[in-house]
């Protein structure tokens, strides 16, 4: 999420300016809870709630009998109890029922919440539920496991939301925009051609990257026949499903239950799932369940007491204070163990601090070793927090266990993400080549790469090639094809092809984890439209009838997927190893990159591999040292088994294109 999804004016909080200081004085004296019984438990002895309101004077529960729209059948009084905890009880289990919490701040009953901690929730998440969760897991359920894997870039990420996924009729698909979606098996196109999880089997990616699925605020969950759509960066209950995407948002169970169906299903079918998380910022402000039940405490405030903005979208929440961070850590504990869910990427992740990303990742590590978390290393503002303490792409040495997204290969491969018509070097812009080299090198320290050329990073940031995310194109900003259109606007369709397989080669033969968004190996587009969050299903959906018409895109993409997954040398996991087995070429010309994985790179069965990218729209002649070479990729084809040999010697290089030689002994 990089633009605003909500623009909120900047709002004083809590009713009266305060210094930024005496706020923060203020809410270090709050003690911290983190038990596992908050908000609410049910057991052999009822029904139990603790909400955490340090400062508030008194705290109610609500109780109803429906989701919304009725009025409640009983109010509980709740006590203090420890570390600024209220409780209340009732002596029953009250399965199927709703309620609500409310805090007496400053003599006044704020609004209603589900508070912060509702695992699930009714249509548009007002009022918390009661649900019996053993009941929601699928068949097979203890014993479901995610891929495991050795290192984060042993994955291939494949970034998609749900309706652009399954909605258009082309997909063949039942529960179109639905968690459900991704149970079916056997879904085609009208060409026979596969769609659904089976296509994402068929491209080999090992991880999908779902865009936010908690539950938002934007869709009207009680009015889906409308159709909205929403990329979902305004969270309302972190901790329960969205619920336009189950089948029925009025029942809470639904959309738990077919959640864990869809995640069941691409375990079943060894595909991971990583999910979008955006703890550095809530929908609303003083509404928000955050400010009604503890006001203020989550979020940084300015000098003047008017909440900080560095997400952009109005506030920015507090990672540094302990309530917050725990917040944070047992949150995506819970999708952890709850959900199974594989990874996590966090949005705008330099909004929190460098230790609550450590103690996130140590801590779902210890849940599950194959867990990995990445996140985007910067800021949409200013914030508060000193640059030094931020989750940032330049301070990710400092995370051993993160990787950041390389903005670096990103803009330096296609051109500038906001500048349409900007080119980058697989589209004939010369001066890319170092930066291009930062990502290939994984934006570790490399004897043979100038980072002062840098068009971005000016330092080998990466203390491990295994902390970095290269990418050419994300949900953000103009996509691959529409980039493409717009830098290359006198090319035809078959010269962007070209340069979209050269631009995912670079990506998927570098060293770190690559990432691509949902469609491009169909050269799917948006119509243009660079920041299309709430734009309806026809700039949003794929359109799979593109899987026939761009099959050469598709088999290209496939094969060089496979290539990736079958040779560990473009997978290496330190610094050290790249250093010493990835040796560039002395090559002079612009738009032009060669270089060799060596000596088995990383206990590879291929003794050297050679990789030549030529992004000029000219041939270009380099000298092959002569050997038995393998051709691998030439003049925009692919096969990771190899197509006919060569002996080296002077070798051209088509335009556009990326030249792949493998020494296989
Ligand atoms: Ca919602």
């Amino acid at each position: 999420m990089k633009l605003k999804t909500i623009v909120t004016t900047v709002a004083v909080c809590c009713g009266a300016a305060a210094s930024a200081q005496s706020v923060d004085a203020k809410y270090l004296a709050y003690p911290s809870y983190s038990g596992e019984d908050l908000e609410l438990t049910v057991n052999s002895k009822g029904t139990h709630w603790r909400l955490w309101s340090p400062g508030a004077e008194a705290a109610r529960v609500m109780l109803y009998s429906t989701d919304r729209n009725t009025p409640a059948t009983d109010t509980l009084e709740m006590q203090r109890s420890t570390n600024g905890t209220w409780i209340a009880s009732v002596p029953r289990q009250l399965y199927g029922s709703f309620y609500t919490f409310s805090v007496k701040d400053n003599g006044k009953w704020l609004k209603e919440t589900p508070g912060v901690w509702a695992k699930a929730v009714g249509t548009n998440g007002e009022r918390a539920a009661i649900i019996d969760f053993a009941t929601t897991d699928p068949e097979g359920w203890a014993s479901d496991r995610g891929p495991e894997i050795a290192h984060i870039n042993d994955a291939v990420i494949y970034e998609m939301h749900h309706r652009d996924f399954s909605q258009h009729p082309s997909s063949g698909i039942v529960h179109k925009g639905k968690f459900l979606a991704l149970t079916e098996p056997s879904t085609t196109n009208p060409e026979g051609e596969a769609t659904g999880v089976d296509h994402l089997k068929e491209l080999g990616v090992t991880h999908i990257h779902i865009l936010p699925s908690y539950d938002y605020n934007s869709v009207d969950e009680a009015n889906l026949p409308s159709n909205q759509y929403n990329w979902g960066y305004d969270p309302f209950n972190y901790n329960a499903p969205e619920g336009s995407y189950s089948t029925d948002p009025a029942d809470p169970a639904a959309r738990v239950t077919e959640m864990k169906e869809m995640i069941k299903n691409l375990h079943d079918n060894g595909i991971g799932v990583i999910m979008d998380v955006v703890y550095n910022h809530t929908a609303d402000n003083d509404d928000s369940n955050f400010s009604l039940t503890a006001p203020g405490y989550y979020y940084r405030h300015r000098e003047d007491g008017t909440y900080s903005d560095a997400s952009g979208c109005g506030n920015e929440t507090a990672s540094e204070r302990q309530q917050m961070r725990d917040f944070i850590i047992n949150s995506v504990k819970y999708w952890a163990k709850e959900y199974h869910i594989d990874g996590f990427r966090f949005d705008l992740m330099a909004i929190h601090d460098i230790e609550t990303m450590n103690q996130v990742a140590a801590a779902l590590k210890e849940i599950n070793p194959s867990i990995f978390v990445y996140g985007e290393g910067w800021t949409a503002g200013d914030s508060p927090l000193p640059a030094d303490q931020r989750a940032l792409k330049e301070n990710v040495a400092k995370m051993p266990q993160i990787a950041v997204f390389s903005d670096d290969i990103r803009d330096a491969i296609k051109g500038h993400y906001s500048n349409a018509a900007d080119r980058g070097f697989a589209t004939g812009k010369p001066g890319q080549e170092e930066t291009v080299k930062i990502g290939i090198v994984g934006a570790t320290a490399h004897p043979q790469v100038d980072y002062s050329k840098g068009n971005n990073s000016k330092f080998p940031y990466a203390a491990a090639p295994t902390q970095i995310i290269n990418y050419v194109s994300c949900h953000d900003d103009l996509m691959l094809t529409d980039k493409l259109r717009k830098s290359m606007p006198d090319a035809t369709d078959a010269e962007r092809q070209r340069a979209a397989r050269l631009a995912q080669t670079i990506v998927m033969t570098s060293q770190g984890t690559p990432f691509m968004f949902a469609g491009e190996e169909l050269f799917r587009d948006k119509q243009g439209v660079h920041n299309s969050y709430n734009s309806p299903d026809s700039i949003n959906a794929i359109d799979w009838n593109l899987k026939h018409q761009n099959a050469e895109q598709f088999a290209y993409y496939k094969e060089l997927i496979k290539l990736r997954k079958e040779h560990p040398a473009f997978r290496m996991t330190t610094a050290e190893d790249v250093s010493k087995h990835l040796k560039f070429d002395n090559v002079k010309e612009p738009n032009l990159i060669s270089y060799s994985l060596t000596g088995h790179a990383n206990g590879d069965s291929w003794k050297e591999i050679k990789l030549v990218f030529n992004g000029s729209d000219e041939v270009r002649e380099v000298k092959i040292p002569k050997g038995d070479w393998t051709i691998i990729a030439e003049d925009g084809r692919i096969n990771a088994s190899g197509m006919g040999t060569t002996r080296g010697g002077k070798l051209s290089v088509a335009p556009r294109s990326a030249l792949i030689l493998a020494l296989t002994k």
